[in-house]
């Protein structure tokens, strides 16, 4: 069987994590901790990033940071994961869905604007696969209203739009290190600050509502709870396991390119003859091959093509069901406008298998099975 998804192995977890055993400090931010914290900062030339227990850890700080509370309405694609959402219900807003473009699946920023009511929050973009939204006009718009964007970057670690790394760009960026992203600790995440006035409220808030960071530096001189909290702190095995990936994310990445443009340029042919349609990557976009895509004409073809591929021992998979229409989306969300392409695109999304190290003889046989199947 040809799996969809293998978590990244480097070879340093191992050490690394006999080093935090021998060190006798398993709980966070310890050296690992400290390592990961510096390396994301200088690469993403961050403010400043908290490792976090997972991506949806890292969403839920961001709605603990913002202020959002009971009547507010955050706005958001409905193509995304749960936590997208999730992070801003458990604070008992209503999450109001904007419909995708076709070409990259990314939040339509042109219907935004006709979505903000004077309830309006927060605009949440994910870049799905790793390519950015569009976010020179998401950042005008969200000026013009007083809006606080915050960046679900979950599959976009490392990309980029217009030279800056995804994650920055908004007031907060979300990253997940869970062990289907691009790096991972099994379970993992990160929050990016990208306003240095939060800084110290994020570090209260990932501490259980206390200055515990700030008491540890000696920059107060009693150990207290102070705000509202929870333990948003990964364990220092995660930040090792985690540091073996990050330290390597350049040969992860370019193998992962690797790969992605070898299926891009052998499916060419299919999509010139109109039998399928690949993903399309804006100029000003560097994606980090985080998932790879065809779409198919449409539900029908894709079910016939997902059950053609598991005969010959290979696991694609479709990805999100819209949330606006999931029990919880239609209790806690409304869909703003029309749903012209989130309905629709998702139901002809396939995702091919890509992981680190993925054999070519394996590439050759997706790409083989695809093209025997529309021949
Ligand atoms: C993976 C993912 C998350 C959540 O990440 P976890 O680390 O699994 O909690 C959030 N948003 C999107 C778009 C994701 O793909």
């Amino acid at each position: 069987m040809i799996s969809f998804n293998k978590p990244t192995v480097t070879g340093n977890e191992l050490p690394y994590l006999k080093q935090v055993l021998a060190s006798e400090k398993l709980s966070g931010d310890g050296e690992f901790g400290v390592r990961c914290h510096r390396l994301l900062e200088q690469k993403l030339g961050a403010k400043k990033v908290l490792l976090t227990p997972s991506g949806t850890a890292a969403l839920e700080m961001a709605a603990l940071l913002t202020g959002i509370k009971p009547g507010d309405e955050v706005i958001m694609p409905s193509y995304t994961f749960v936590s997208t959402a999730n992070a801003f219900v458990l604070r008992g807003a209503t999450i109001v869905f904007v419909d995708i473009r076709p070409d990259t699946l990314n939040i339509d920023e042109t219907l935004i604007e006709a979505a903000i009511t004077p309830k309006t929050k927060a605009i949440v973009p994910v870049h799905y696969a790793g390519v950015a939204c569009e976010m020179d006009a998401i950042m005008a718009i969200a000026e013009r209203h007083r809006l606080w964007v915050i960046e679900d970057a979950a599959h976009a670690v490392f990309a980029d739009y217009k030279g800056r790394a995804l994650g920055t760009i908004g007031h907060f960026g979300c990253f997940s290190f869970h062990e289907t992203k691009n790096y991972s600790c099994g379970e993992g995440g990160a929050l990016i600050i990208n306003d240095a006035d939060f800084i110290l409220r994020a570090e209260i808030i990932r501490e259980k509502g206390t200055n515990r960071s700030q008491f540890f530096r000696g920059q107060a001189d009693k150990y207290t709870w102070l705000d509202i909290g929870s333990s948003f702190l990964p364990s220092e095995l995660q930040a090792a396991f985690l540091y073996a990936h990050l330290e390597m994310a350049d040969q992860i990445e370019a193998d992962r390119l690797n790969s992605w443009h070898y299926y891009f340029e052998q499916l060419l042919g299919l999509a010139h003859a109109k039998k399928l349609t690949l993903p399309t990557i804006p100029h000003d976009c560097r994606q980090n091959a985080h998932l790879f895509y065809v779409k198919t004409e449409d539900r029908i073809e894709r079910e016939a093509l997902i059950a053609y591929m598991l005969e010959r021992e290979i696991q694609a998979v479709f990805h999100y069901i819209p949330l606006h229409s999931s029990i919880m989306g239609l209790q806690h969300g409304r869909f703003a406008g029309n749903d012209v392409y989130t309905t629709s695109e998702s139901e002809r999304i396939l995702r091919l298998p890509l992981y680190y190290q993925i054999a070519q003889a394996d590439l050759d046989e997706v790409i083989g099975a695809i093209t025997q199947f529309y021949a």
